[in-house]
C-alpha cells in the first residue's frame, strides 16, 4: 500500500487538515478527504512539517562506536523529526580520503534511518597542515560537497584560501569551527564576570569574532562560499550582518542550547552545560534569537556529539571536575580512570589498612579518586590536577602529605 492519509494534522502549524499522499507525492489537502484504502494515519492535531535536516552530528563511526554508531544516531534523529543528517569528519580513522567518506555514506544507506549526508575533513587527519583529498571526495559515491575540520579550527589563513578556492571549482562549502587556538589555551568556558568568580579558563568571544572576520574577508577575496558552524557570540553575529550586507557568500548556524542557555550555568559545575563553544551571556542569546529571526543566523543545527559516560578526551579541553570532599572545593584536572577505584561514596568502608572514606570524587560521573585511611596516617589521590588547563591549586595536597610526615617524625 503505497497510499497514506495523514488525518487532522496542523499543517505547518495551522488548522487540522488531512494530507493524502501516494508514494513520493502529495496528492491532496483538504478537511474530510475519503481514505481510498490508503493506509490512514491519525495526526489528533500534532503540527505537520517536513522532514528536518541537521545540518551538523557527530555519529562518531567508524572508530568511537561506544559513543554512537550511524544506526544509532539516524534512529535518534529520526524519532525527533530529521529525515537527513550530516555526519562531520572527526572520526578515526578521519574521514578525510574518498574511501573513509564513501563508508560512511553506505553505512547510512545500510543501517540509516535517515540520510546521511558525510562531511569531509578540510586537512588531513584535521591536523591544519596539508588540504585533504577534496575532489575526490567530491566525485566519490558520497558526493562530498560541505568540509570541516570541525571540533579543530582551519586557523592557518593559508590553508583556508586554498580550501575556499578548491572548493569553489565545484560548487562546495568550506564550514568553518572558529575558535583560534592560541586565544583557547586552557579554556574552560566563556571569558567573562562568571568565569572570573568561579577561576575557570576563559573562552574569549573574539576567539571565535576574529576567525570570522578573517574567513568571510578571505571567501570574499577569493569568490568562494564559506558557513560558519555554532555561532555564539553577538559579535558574531554583527560581522555575519556586515557580511551579508556586503554581499558575500557566507551562511551560519546556531545551537538549540546557544539560543536557549547562558554562562550562568557553569555555576552548577554540571558537565552538561560544558559544551564548545561555550555558553555565552545573555546578551549573546538575544542576539543570537534576533539573528535567527532575521535570517542573519540560517539555520538551528544541533551539533550532536556524544561522548561515551567515561570518556574525558573531548572537544572542549581533556577536562573533569573533582571535588575535595572535606573543604567542598572543585577543582579542573584530567584524571585517569584506569587506576579508579570502587568504593561507596557516602559511607565508611573496610580495606585491608582499615577504615578509609572517599575525599575526593569525580562531579562528572561519581568516579572515586582520593581515598582517606581512618586508621592510619595515610591518603592517596589518583587524579592529575596538572595536568589539564585550568587553576592549579593542588598544592595542599602535598602540604597535607608534608605534615602527615611530619606528624609520623613527631
Ligand atoms: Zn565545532
Ligand atoms: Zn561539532
Amino acid at each position: 500500500m503505497s497510499k497514506i492519509l495523514i488525518r487532522g494534522a496542523k499543517v505547518l502549524g495551522g488548522e487540522p487538515q488531512d494530507v493524502l499522499i501516494d508514494g513520493e507525492v502529495i496528492e491532496a489537502v483538504g478537511t474530510g478527504l475519503p481514505d481510498d484504502g490508503a493506509e490512514v494515519v491519525e495526526a489528533q492535531g500534532k503540527v505537520l512539517l517536513p522532514g528536518l535536516v541537521d545540518l551538523h552530528t557527530h555519529l562518531r563511526e567508524p572508530g568511537r562506536e561506544d559513543s554512537e554508531t550511524v544506526l544509532t544516531g539516524t534512529r535518534a534523529a529520526a524519532s525527533g523529526g530529521y529525515t537527513a543528517v550530516f555526519a562531520m569528519a572527526n572520526t578515526f580513522p578521519v574521514a578525510d580520503t574518498a574511501g573513509v567518506v564513501e563508508q560512511v555514506y553506505r553505512l547510512g544507506q545500510e543501517h540509516g534511518y535517515c540520510d546521511v549526508q558525510p562531511i569531509g575533513a578540510v586537512t588531513v587527519g584535521l591536523e591544519g597542515r596539508k588540504l585533504a583529498e577534496l575532489g575526490a571526495m567530491h566525485e566519490s559515491a558520497a558526493g562530498v560537497t560541505v568540509f570541516s575540520d570541525d571540533g579543530k579550527c582551519v586557523d592557518d589563513a593559508v590553508i583556508m584560501r586554498r580550501a575556499l578556492e578548491y572548493v569553489k571549482a565545484f560548487g562546495g562549502v568550506v564550514a568553518q569551527h572558529a575558535q583560534e587556538p592560541r586565544l583557547t589555551e586552557g579554556a574552560q568556558m566563556n571569558e567573562g564576570v562568571v568565569s572570573a568568580e568561579l577561576g575557570l579558563g576563559g573562552w574569549p568571544a573574539v576567539a571565535e569574532e576574529s576567525i570570522i572576520a578573517r574567513d568571510v574577508l578571505l571567501a570574499e577575496h577569493v569568490g568562494s562560499r564559506v558557513h560558519i558552524c555554532h555561532l555564539s557570540t553577538a559579535g558574531s553575529v554583527e560581522i555575519v550582518r556586515w557580511a551579508k550586507s556586503r554581499g558575500i557568500d557566507v551562511t551560519a548556524e546556531v545551537t538549540p542550547h546557544h539560543l536557549l542557555l547562558t554562562d550562568e550555568l557553569v555555576r552548577t559545575y554540571n558537565p552538561v552545560y560544558k559544551v564548545n563553544p561555550p555558553l555565552r551571556t545573555e546578551r549573546d542569546v538575544l542576539a543570537l534569537r534576533e539573528a535567527l529571526a532575521d535570517g542573519t543566523i540560517d539555520i538551528v543545527a544541533t551539533d550532536h556529539a556524544p561522548h561515551p559516560h567515561e570518556d574525558k578526551d573531548c572537544e572542549w579541553a581533556a577536562a573533569a571536575m573533582v571535588q575535595d570532599r572535606t573543604t567542598g572545593k572543585v577543582e579542573v584536572t584530567a584524571h585517569n580512570h584506569g587506576f579508579a577505584v570502587d568504593a561507596p561514596l557516602d559511607k565508611v568502608s573496610e580495606t585491608k589498612f582499615g577504615r578509609a572514606e572517599v575525599s575526593h570524587v569525580c562531579l562528572n560521573d561519581d568516579v572515586v579518586e582520593g581515598l582517606q585511611l581512618l586508621d592510619q596516617p595515610a591518603f592517596s589521590v589518583q587524579y592529575h590536577p596538572e595536568a589539564a588547563a585550568g587553576p592549579h591549586d593542588a598544592a595542599y595536597l602535598f602540604d597535607r602529605f608534608v605534615s602527615l610526615m611530619e606528624g609520623q617524625r613527631a
